[in-house]
């Protein structure tokens, strides 16, 4: 006998059960454990950061973590499933500021102290979040959360710091100034691929675009017509500081006169010279040429104006010997596209940067580490660099040298952290030299399997062609340090373990962070002075990137590489693209651990889309567009958010709105529908006492017993083929397909007068055994994709311990016949065609016909077959009649009184099963029933189908208990 189970099911509570059964017998535990023979399979999680609470994005990544480590330990891998955490970088450091009300980074050093601020930071992401554990639990996910590691662990940084070491030692990281990024309010640059992460990161701005007017310097400047070059800039901010301009020497230049001025532009872009054509415009511009024309006096290209000397604006700062200002240099970047042609040039840009390192020009820098301009620069200091703006084109206007200023919309990157606006800086930093590692890289990706297949050739290797020098240090505190001890004289050691620090400095270490740190001093080898250790932090995705070392304390612990390294999977959303896989690739390359050249961010990347809100925006809480996921996952539980979201196109990279509705569905569909057929065989099966002992012959199967076998058998190859593949959308749909359309609407619905009491032991016992062997072997097949109500129906069908124990199935290729498929799906079709035949003659199915024509068909069905179209469309019996044309069908409708009592009789069997159910009466337990008439004929028909023991006649219909 089985546990008897309920139509009726309430999957969230049958969850809660099955995760105590889980917890109370160490299933988890027991699964680690199961026999390997095909050794390790690796994945790598990527940590969440510690506190807070798992939104849906983080489910969405920890469902294929769950899927595919069950389906290779069923498969008989053994895989490895710790939980991270990710503690450290600005999450903490904000949180603890806002705790401590600092306001200014400046307060963690002159007022709190470094100490106070890293004790804090450390308490905050001590504070682990155990609702996540609620969460993972009931999402079905199986992980080591006892045994999770701390990107802030000792152990954690060490590997971090043999990390940098490697790359040190190869020659991939340099100090340098460069421009990156920068949160004035952070004080630290970013990183841009933190802040591409994310589309809230940018916020569209209104600024204002101006033409400014530089005087050319001429060697007689005795002409009473002065010329100006005209420049065209959004940031008057870094106006105060332009030490050169730069034309494209190639492109057509013209020097135009205009009422009493002479202005040189790009000849593509005279159009700014007319106001009509210039809409955006404001009325109140100070120097808009009121609609005057100019004449052209000139024509040339770039390469005249290049060296040519300009009068600047501001010039109070010295300028460094050897060094150039105040001239025209030439640029291959400079487009007529945008305002004039010509571009002004200081420090706050990538491009102008690299210009002035080449050119020799001199590198001033006017803002302080909090975005002010410093105190020594005239009229401006003390202001925050965007109050500037204002000022320094009223200076201008009021000096003539702005030619017009409009407003411009532009996106502007925010802080992905304090939503500050960001701009581009000039730093001192260390980086990553990755354009070494470009052609590598490139080459190295061609060996990962990425799904969707289109990223490989796609956006990760335009972000690897893209890629600047990743700048890897942060002027914060709460990280593992950048472990360089710099001498005044130049010499540098970088320990690449604890054990080397602690022999050269002869101090023991018990801490990696600030401020500890920072007191440990070494004696320079070369000159003998006492070192330092330079101040800045890494960045946090250093450690994301060497999370396969970190967590395994590679290599302080040994272990081969090659036995977890490169995973042999990863998976998270298309924002780690620039991110997470690109720092994982970069590391790889740079390390080269693998002699055999398998050096690459993972063997295969699954890559999932976005769960946006209902409104299609970004889910926030302050547009309530969304439905809380705990609430959810309690009202419809965990295997329906698996299937909803295994089964979306967010498995395929593209980016979903999260829909309550679409969650709901999954139980009203697959889940119901396999829930009825299981509870259906459960409840036959324990009223005729059938036993699982009872060991199927195949040479007494059915058509339709062969049929659903060989179903059976090709969707087992097909899961199986798509979950190699990572492809769980596939896997989901043909599942779904066989439970609803194949297994429930036509092998049980055939077989139900088989299965009944009334019908004969050897068929009855058939069909419950094959109803039984598919529900096992689907329940295997469900055990990674919904592993909660897998193991329920296998347990109670099974008796064993845990469906998450077995092999995965594999199929049994005898079984597979695609030459029945074919003629199923024949007859299928036929009974649909004639369902709506019947339909629109209005005759309902219980009235028996005496015969069904299929015309225009030659017979190619077998007999079996053919007996279940007649079965199924009831009628007496079934012609085919040949002929050239469309398949076409019709009824012989003719109801004779012999079929007429037959149908009647069958009408009273509904009835009374009816009857019989809403006594609730057991299957074979044997009923009376009173009826005004009926057909004398169909008597003992109606007693054998309805389980009636005696008939009577009355006034009126009723059904009583024998
Ligand atoms: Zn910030
Ligand atoms: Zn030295």
């Amino acid at each position: 006998m089985f546990k008897p189970v309920s139509p009726k099911v309430d999957f969230p509570k049958l969850e809660e059960e099955i995760l105590k059964y889980w917890k109370e017998n160490k299933i988890f535990e027991k699964s680690l454990k199961k026999e390997a023979p095909y050794g390790n399979w690796t994945f790598l999680d990527g940590p969440p950061f510690i506190t807070g609470l798992p939104h849906y994005g983080s489910l969405l990544s920890s469902i294929p973590k769950d899927v595919f480590p069950r389906f290779k330990t069923m498969q008989g891998y053994k895989v490895r499933r710790v939980w991270g955490w990710d503690c450290h970088g600005l999450p903490a450091e904000n949180k603890v500021e806002e705790k401590l009300n600092i306001k200014r980074k400046k307060d963690i050093e002159n007022t709190i102290g470094v100490k106070k601020f890293i004790d804090e930071c450390k308490l905050y992401v001590s504070e682990v979040s155990t609702e996540w554990e609620w969460y993972v639990d009931h999402i079905g996910r199986w992980v080591d959360f006892k045994n999770a590691y701390k990107t802030m662990d000792l152990s954690y940084m060490e590997s971090v710091m043999w990390v940098f070491k490697q790359m040190y030692d190869k020659g991939l990281i340099y100090k340098g100034l460069r421009v990156t990024l920068y949160c004035p309010h952070c004080a630290t640059p970013i990183s841009n691929f933190e802040v591409a992460m994310d589309a809230d990161n940018y916020k569209e701005i209104i600024d204002p675009a101006t033409t400014y007017k530089y005087e050319l310097k001429l060697k007689s400047q005795n002409s009473k017509v002065k010329t100006y070059i005209l420049a065209w800039s959004t940031t008057p901010w870094n106006k105060i500081v332009t030490p050169a301009l730069a034309v494209n020497p190639k492109l057509t230049y013209v020097k135009v006169r205009m009422g009493t001025e002479n202005y040189i532009l790009a000849k593509d872009t005279l159009k700014i010279l007319s106001k009509k054509s210039h809409p955006e415009q404001s009325e109140g511009s100070l120097n808009d040429n009121n609609g005057k024309d100019y004449k052209i006096l000139e024509e040339f290209k770039g390469e005249k104006l290049v060296g040519k000397k300009f009068i600047p604006h501001y010039d109070y700062y010295v300028i460094d010997k050897n060094k150039k200002a105040f001239e025209i240099i030439g640029r291959d970047f400079v487009t007529a596209e945008e305002g004039t042609g010509v571009v002004t040039i200081a420090a706050y840009g990538e491009e102008d940067l690299k210009a002035m390192k080449q050119k020799s020009i001199h590198i001033e820098m006017h803002l302080d580490e909090e975005g002010t301009i410093k105190r020594d620069v005239p009229k401006f200091g003390g202001m925050y660099y965007l109050k500037a703006n204002k000022y320094v084109n009223e200076d201008l206007q009021k000096r003539g040298l702005v030619y017009k200023e409009y407003k411009y919309s532009h996106n502007v990157p925010l802080c992905w952290r304090c939503h500050t606006r960001l701009y581009y800086a000039p730093q001192n930093a260390w980086y990553v030299n990755v354009q070494i590692l470009k052609d590598k890289m490139k080459k190295t990706n061609k060996q990962v399997n990425w799904f969707p297949s289109h990223f490989q050739e796609g956006r990760f290797l335009k972000s690897l062609e893209s890629a600047p020098d990743w700048n890897i240090s942060r002027n914060r505190y709460f990280g593992s340090p950048v472990p360089v001890w710099e001498c005044e004289c130049g010499e540098r050691f970088v320990p690449g373990s604890i054990k080397e620090l602690e022999e050269k400095s002869g101090r023991k270490i018990h801490d990696l962070h600030k401020p500890e740190i920072d007191e440990i001093t070494i004696k320079c080898k070369k000159c003998g002075k006492k070192t330092y250790r330079v101040p800045e932090v890494l960045d946090s995705w250093i450690e994301a990137g060497s999370a396969s070392f970190g967590e395994r304390h590679y290599p302080f612990i040994h272990q081969n590489v090659k036995d977890f390294y490169p995973p042999d999977f990863i998976g998270e959303y298309t924002g780690q693209i620039r991110a997470w896989f690109y720092v994982l690739h970069v590391i790889a390359n740079a390390l080269e651990l693998r002699d055999d050249g398998l050096n690459t961010l993972s063997k295969n990347v699954l890559v999932e889309g976005v769960i946006l809100g209902t409104d299609g925006r970004k889910m926030s809480k302050n547009y309530g567009n969304y439905p809380d996921p705990k609430e959810l996952l309690q009202k419809y539980g965990g295997d329906a958010l698996r299937l909803y979201l295994l089964g979306s196109p967010v498995m395929n990279a593209e980016d979903i709105l999260i829909s309550e509705e679409q969650y709901r569905n999954q139980i009203k569909g697959m889940m119901l529908i396999l829930w009825n057929s299981y509870s259906f065989f459960i409840m036959y099966a324990n009223t005729v006492s059938w036993n699982c002992d009872v060991k199927l012959k195949t040479d007494e199967l059915t058509i339709l017993d062969k049929w659903i076998l060989a179903k059976l058998t090709k969707l087992v190859l097909e899961v199986n083929k798509s979950l190699e593949k990572f492809d769980s959308i596939t896997a989901i749909r043909l599942t779904e397909d066989f439970i609803i359309n194949n297994f429930s609407t036509w092998y049980i619905r055939r077989s139900r007068d088989r299965v009944s009491v009334s019908s004969d032991n050897k068929d009855r016992n058939l069909a419950l055994s094959v109803i039984y062997g598919v529900l096992v072997t689907l329940s295997k097949l469900l055990a990674p994709l919904t592993p909660f109500i897998a193991e329920e129906i296998f347990k109670n069908l099974t008796g064993e311990e845990s469906v998450h124990l077995q092999n995965y199935p594999k199929g049994d290729k005898k079984l597979l016949d695609e030459k029945l498929i074919e003629d199923m799906d024949f007859v299928r079709k036929i009974v649909k065609i004639g369902h709506a035949k019947r339909k629109e003659l209005g005759i309902k199915v219980r009235q028996p016909l005496a015969e069904f024509r299929i015309m225009n068909y030659e017979l190619r069905i077998t007999e079996e077959l053919l007996e279940l179209i007649k079965n199924e469309l009831n009628v007496k019996k079934v012609e085919f009649k040949k002929g050239k044309g469309e398949l076409a069908v019709e009824f012989d409708s003719k109801i004779t009184d012999e079929l007429k009592n037959e149908g009647e009789a069958r009408d009273i069997v509904r009835k009374v099963q009816e009857e019989r159910k809403r006594l609730g009466t057991k299957l074979d337990e044997k009923i009376n029933i009173t009826l005004m008439d009926w057909p004398r004929e169909f008597e003992e028909e109606i007693k054998r189908r309805a389980v009636v023991n005696k008939i009577q006649k009355g006034d009126k219909f009723s059904v009583e208990r024998a």
